[in-house]
C-alpha cells in the first residue's frame, strides 16, 4: 500500500498515479498532522478498511492534490551517521582524519516539510548540504528488539532528504534541525511492497544534474540493525522516523536550487531551495 496525506490532512491511497480518498474509513475521526502515529499503532486492523475504502472511492490525479508530508510530526526522527562507506570517507577527506564509525543522530521532528515545499537555508553564508537517505518508519511500540526481528516493527519506507548546515562549530542536532530541513515523501510504502528494503537505487537531483547515486546494498549498518541499535538506547513509537544514512556525493544547495530525489518502489520528492 502506498499512503499519501494531501490537502487539509486527508488520507489516501495511491495507485498509478491516482490518489484514492479513504479518510472515511478512520472510524469517523477526523485526519490530523498528528493521526499518522494512530494508523501506524492500529495499521494491521485498520490495513482492509483503507483497501476498501479504496474501492469506493473516486481516484483523482497527484497533481490536482497538494502532497503533504507523510508523517508531518513523528515523535522522533533518528537520523544515521556514517552508514555508507564512501560517504563517511568523502566527508573524512574533508575533515582529515579516518572515516566516523556508524552511529546515530537526533533530528528535530519539527523540521519536517513535504513534497513541494521550500528548503529555507538559515540566514548568513553557511554551507547547506543536501543528504538523500531512505527512510524507515516504524510501527512499534518496541524496545529491545533483536536483528533477527526487526523487519517486524516495520511499518513501511518513505524517503528524507536530510539538510545539514556544514559550516561552523556547534552541535550536530542544531545543526541538522532547522525548520524544513527535513523534506519527507512523497508517500509512506507499506513494507510488503519491499521486500528487500537492502536492493533500492537512491538518486538525487540539483537543478536536473545528478549529484547522488548510490544503492542501499551499500548501507554499512543494515535496516533490521538500524532498528536493534535504535531500540536497545530508546523505545521506538509509532510512526518513528529512522533515516538510514546517505550515500556518496552530498553536496551544497543554493538559493534558488530545486531538488528531486528518486528511492526504487517509493517515488520522486522534489523540493525548492530558498534563502532566509
Ligand atoms: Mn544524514
Amino acid at each position: 500500500m502506498r499512503i499519501v496525506l494531501f490537502d487539509d490532512w486527508r488520507l489516501g491511497l495511491l495507485e498509478d498515479g491516482l490518489v484514492f480518498d479513504v479518510t472515511g474509513a478512520l472510524d469517523g475521526r477526523e485526519a490530523t498532522p498528528l493521526f499518522m502515529q494512530g494508523v501506524a499503532a492500529d495499521f494491521d486492523r485498520l490495513a482492509p478498511r483503507l483497501r476498501a475504502a479504496a474501492g469506493r472511492a473516486r481516484g483523482r490525479p497527484l497533481g490536482e492534490l497538494r502532497l503533504r508530508p507523510p508523517l508531518p510530526h513523528p515523535s522522533k526522527i533518528l537520523a544515521a551517521k556514517a552508514n555508507y562507506r564512501r560517504h563517511a570517507q568523502e566527508m573524512a577527506a574533508r575533515r582529515g582524519g579516518p572515516p566516523a564509525e556508524p552511529d546515530f543522530f537526533l533530528k528535530a521532528p519539527s523540521a519536517v516539510t513535504g513534497p513541494g515545499e521550500t528548503v529555507r537555508l538559515p540566514p548568513g553564508d553557511g554551507v547547506t548540504e543536501h543528504e538523500a537517505e531512505l527512510a524507515v518508519v516504524m510501527k512499534g511500540p518496541v524496545r529491545g528488539i533483536h536483528a533477527d526481528a526487526a523487519l517486524d516493527a516495520v511499518l513501511g519506507y518513505t524517503g528524507l532528504i536530510d539538510v545539514s548546515l556544514r559550516s561552523g562549530d556547534g552541535d550536530l542536532s542544531r545543526k541538522k534541525s532547522y525548520d524544513t530541513f527535513a523534506p519527507l515523501g512523497p508517500c509512506l510504502v507499506t513494507a510488503d511492497e519491499v521486500p528487500d528494503p537492502h536492493r533500492l537505487g537512491i538518486r538525487l537531483w540539483v537543478n536536473g544534474e545528478l549529484r547522488q547515486d548510490g544503492t542501499t546494498a551499500d548501507l554499512v549498518l543494515s535496516v533490521p540493525q538500524l532498528v536493534e541499535l535504535a531500540a536497545s538506547v530508546m523505545t521506538l513509537y509509532p510512526g518513528d522516523i529512522i533515516a538510514t544514512g546517505t550515500p556518496e556525493g552530498v553536496g551544497v544547495l543554493r538559493d534558488g536550487d530545486r531538488v528531486a530525489m528518486e528511492i526504487d518502489r517509493i517515488g520522486r520528492l522534489e523540493v525548492m531551495v530558498k534563502q532566509g
